[in-house]
């Protein structure tokens, strides 16, 4: 990938003098384009945000690719309007060869021949019109180009896959968000340029052509050459245009609504295709009727791409997903692939409105479109598949944010950027996960039937349009009633009842209107959470908060201050009591005093608290006594909130180990989740650093907390989704970690499934710990390797992925990364997850560190700087480092790369990480080592 910016910015390479003369030439427009205008010219434009005086309005394109030479021909005719004279148009274009540019007026039917100037830097080109464009008038671009397929993940780029038969097959997708529609025709490629698209691709006719819209005609070209004509979209931003030219096959089915919905996949997959077809049509019946708004489109299809770098896209009428995101074979799927499946899907489809319908203005608010489907998927798919039990996994997001989000490199949710890999940087968890959480924070505030009252009328208005944050502010602002009238229709809602009732105990405002613009600032504009300590005098609950930051041990007094809607649950009662919080400090009055209080019931706000005094010893005892009292997600929180009061010191590990003495008797999911990813991590620490006795008391330790759950699961596929997901996790760990009737029972299913040459049938969800075990004998790992080759089936090959990961032998493992980057035998695409299974392995994490530094130029080739698959490499395979060595070898690497890349985030975050690791073994590792001598299990 070429570095976006040269040492001359504004040089402006000219890339062709080609002037073309169509058609007539008006007198007007007399050619006098400067031929030889040389390399002396200027580019006429120097920001890298496009102008905004010339507007597209329509795009007539035809696409022709060639699956044999893998590269594409091209013609783009634009519409444009013009606010102020000018005598250029600038458009995005990276890496296509322009032959012909000319620019028509409307009326006038002339032409004007046009030069075309190329700056690389900023992906624009110029086109030079000797006559001025006038304003108001309107005025049509063309321009034909030709490029070759990209070799990565964006932009029009080639996928193959191999049939049952083994022979290889060619395929070329696109994938635009944020900034590749450019490489696969020119544009105005920013979000807010929305336009209309009438699009034709010419083919095969062995082959079919997909794009967002139904085809109205096909054309015949030759015999050997045919064209689809597309119906013109609807107005929407380039990043949603999509087409595919493939040999796939497809089911389909009506939504009651009348949209026509069909999946397509590869011919021999066609059915694990159907599950996602189902899905579909429910969740998209259920978002038209939630949102009151028409899905716009005649059709949506889903199409699984065999190379895919992220999760899915959700170009308009056309989304597209990893093939493991959307595929689904009842048989072979594990619970946890079937609840991934529906939420993808639920994320996509609820794009067609967050982000499709209503665009945010620029990349800076990526969140909107975002933390809104992230945030919907729970909304739609615990409505529409109630059995999954989604809103059990909510809180697993708000705390992944939390991690990243308490370090000094995080950034607010709304942050101002500019180029490719700044925008590529924004798709982190701070746009998805916490933009999701708190969204949720403000829905259980306005509770869920005001919330979607705004949301509604979000949508509603803005229709077609961009926005900025205030706006969705200002949606939800205007929603309570003025006056309390009977007839309202919001008449009956807590809500606007609540904010009424100032002067209650259980108010959550102290003034008397409510300002969502105000508060939502201080969660958007501001990086980071606030920490709310608790400190309760008799009936007097004194609350404080500050910044929670990571590493360090006295956060200063910094000028954040949060607006909080704190929620609490006492020993006296479990109703919910709320109380927003506005101020550096504040005082609650109880009506009696109580043994024990909760904030953040349900973990339902975006903040941490901290009890002094005995505080936390009471609810220690509390978790000892009768965990049941609280609920699992409260009880999950008080494991997560604990153990980041121990890095910044207000809690000692004792205690923080003292709570999760309580998990022997934890049966939900998420506890013990939480309370695993609490612990693994620590034992990980030491085991880089050879202290390997501590290590292992500690694994002990854990595998001794969970035993009794762990030799309470069957092995088989029975039960609901979250106990077959907390089944497989379990015997994963129990297995991985050497809890001998776990191992005994692994070998002896993977004995006998070998025997059959792995024709016996395993039950799905103890499939990968039987796998991991096999994998541990040479000879195991060859057999699991030579069943790899021949599975069509990508989930069932990400399981025995991980279990090869698992070796202890450094070849085998040196050899899948290798393997992963060829991309022959595994697929590129599963590269990034193969290094940090790897670097996550007990041998593997030299190897892992090695490969990143090695092939970094080609990582970055494949999978773009900035990209979340570069960040997860990055964070992943460093983020159990330790040691001050390992800290300037970090350093020292970064530090040798060009600045884009020492300057990225991810590299922040990761010497961040590692700083806070020193720290925390410094302060802890003694003090583990002898709770763990004395422990009292
Ligand atoms: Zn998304």
């Amino acid at each position: 990938m070429a570095a976006l910016f040269s040492t001359r910015p504004f040089s402006g390479r000219l890339l062709s003098l080609m002037v073309a003369l169509l058609g007539l030439t008006c007198p007007a427009f007399s050619a006098s384009a400067d031929q030889d205008g040389g390399n002396n010219m200027q580019f006429p434009w120097d920001k890298m945000r496009l102008p905004r005086h010339v507007i597209p309005v329509h795009y007539d394109l035809l696409i022709h690719p060639n699956l044999t030479t893998l590269t594409f021909s091209g013609s783009a005719k634009i519409e444009i309007t013009v606010t102020q004279q000018t005598s250029s148009v600038i458009l995005h274009s990276k890496r296509l060869h322009i032959t012909k540019a000319a620019i028509e007026a409307g009326g006038a039917r002339s032409v004007q021949e046009v030069q075309v100037l190329e700056h690389q830097p900023f992906e624009q080109v110029a086109l030079l019109a000797a006559e001025p464009l006038h304003p108001g008038h309107s005025y049509t671009v063309s321009i034909s180009y030709s490029a070759n397929l990209s070799e990565s993940f964006h932009g029009f780029y080639k996928s193959t896959y191999r049939t049952q038969n083994g022979e290889l097959r060619v395929l070329a997708s696109t994938q635009f968000e944020p900034t590749a529609a450019r490489m696969a025709f020119p544009c105005f490629d920013e979000p807010a340029f929305k336009a209309r698209f009438s699009i034709k691709i010419r083919r095969e006719p062995k082959h079919l052509a997909l794009s967002n819209m139904p085809i109205v005609k096909t054309v015949n070209i030759t015999s050997w050459l045919v064209e689809d004509h597309f119906d013109t979209s609807v107005k929407m931003s380039t990043y949603l245009v999509a087409f595919i030219v493939s040999d796939f096959k497809s089911v389909s089915k009506i939504t009651s609504h009348g949209i026509k919905i069909s999946v397509y996949t590869v011919p021999d997959k066609i059915n694990q295709a159907v599950y996602a077809l189902d899905a579909a049509v429910k969740l998209l019946d259920f978002y038209e009727d939630y949102f009151s708004i028409p899905y716009p489109l005649p059709k949506q299809d889903l199409a699984a791409i065999p190379d895919f770098q992220s999760g899915a896209m959700e170009n308009w009428g056309l989304t597209t997903y990893r093939e493991s995101a959307l595929l689904y074979d009842p048989e072979k799927s594990s619970a946890s692939s079937k609840l991934w499946t529906t939420m993808i899907i639920a994320h996509e489809l609820a794009h067609q409105w967050f982000g499709n319908l209503v665009t945010m203005e620029w990349w800076n608010d990526l969140w909107l479109n975002e933390g809104f489907a992230k945030f919907m998927e729970f909304v739609s798919v615990s409505i529409t598949h109630p059995e999954l039990r989604v809103e059990d996994y909510f809180l697993g997001k708000c705390l992944d944010a939390m991690e990243v989000d308490a370090l000094n490199s995080s950034h607010p949710v709304s942050t101002p950027v500019e180029d490719p890999a700044q925008i590529l940087e924004m798709f982190d968890d701070v746009s998805y996960e916490k933009g999701s959480c708190i969204l949720n924070m403000l829905r259980d505030y306005m509770t869920a039937d005001v919330f979607k009252a705004g949301l509604v009328q979000y949508l509603q208005k803005y229709s077609y349009q961009n926005t900025k944050n205030e706006d969705l502010w200002n949606s939800m602002t205007n929603i309570c009633p003025t006056v309390d009238t009977d007839e309202n229709e919001l008449q009956g809602d807590n809500f606007c009842r609540r904010n009424q009732l100032s002067s209650s105990s259980a108010h959550w405002t102290k003034r008397e209107t409510l300002d969502v613009r105000a508060m939502m600032n201080t969660w958007t504009l501001q990086k980071g959470f606030p920490l709310v300590t608790v400190t309760v005098r008799g009936k007097n609950v004194h609350l404080q908060q500050e910044h929670y930051m990571k590493g360090v041990d006295s956060p200063s007094s910094t000028e954040y201050l949060w607006h909080i809607p704190l929620t609490y649950i006492t020993s006296k009662s479990d109703t919910v009591q709320r109380f927003l919080m506005t101020t550096k400090t504040d005082v609650l009055i109880l009506p009696e005093e109580v043994e024990w209080i909760k904030f953040n019931v349900g973990m339902n706000g975006y903040y941490i608290v901290h009890y002094e005094d005995d505080g936390w010893d009471h609810l220690i005892s509390l978790l000892k006594e009768n965990h049941t009292v609280i609920s699992s997600n409260d009880r999950a929180s008080l494991i997560n909130n604990v153990f980041q009061l121990v890095r910044i010191r207000k809690l000692s590990i004792s205690k923080a180990f003292d709570l999760t003495l309580y998990l022997k008797h934890e049966t939900h999911i998420m506890p013990v989740f939480q309370g695993m990813n609490e612990l693994i991590p620590i034992y990980k620490l030491m085991e880089r650093r050879d202290m390997d006795d501590t290590a292992n008391q500690l694994k002990e330790y854990i595998v001794n907390l969970f035993k009794d759950l762990i030799d309470k699961q069957s092995w088989n596929d029975e039960g609901s989704v979250s106990e077959r997901m907390l089944k497989h996790s379990l015997l994963l760990f129990a297995c991985v970690r050497g809890y001998q009737p776990c191992v005994d029972k692994a070998q002896e299913y993977f004995m006998k499934w070998q025997k059959s040459n792995g024709t016996l049938s395993l039950p799905t969800d103890v499939k990968t710990a039987v796998y991991a075990i096999g994998a541990q004998t040479s000879e195991g790992w060859d057999f699991l390797f030579s069943k790899y080759r021949l599975h069509s089936f990508n989930l069932e090959k990400h399981k025995i992925e991980l279990a090869l990961s698992l070796s202890r032998n450094n070849d085998k493992l040196q050899w899948l990364m290798d393997q992963g980057l060829h991309g022959d035998i595994i697929k590129t695409q599963d590269l990034p997850h193969i290094i940090l299974f790897v670097a996550r392995s007990p041998s593997g994490y030299h190897l892992a560190w090695t490969f990143l530094k090695k092939n970094w130029e080609e990582l970055v080739e494949k999978f773009e700087l900035g990209s979340r698959s570069i960040a997860d490499i990055i964070t992943g395979v460093t983020n159990q480092y330790s040691t001050r060595l390992q800290l300037a070898e970090v350093k020292e690497f970064f530090n040798s790369l060009e600045e884009k890349s020492s300057q990225l985030r991810c590299v922040q975050q990761a010497i961040e990480t590692i700083e806070d690791n020193i720290q925390w073994m410094d302060r802890n590792f003694e003090k583990v080592k002898k709770w763990l001598q004395n422990k009292k299990l």
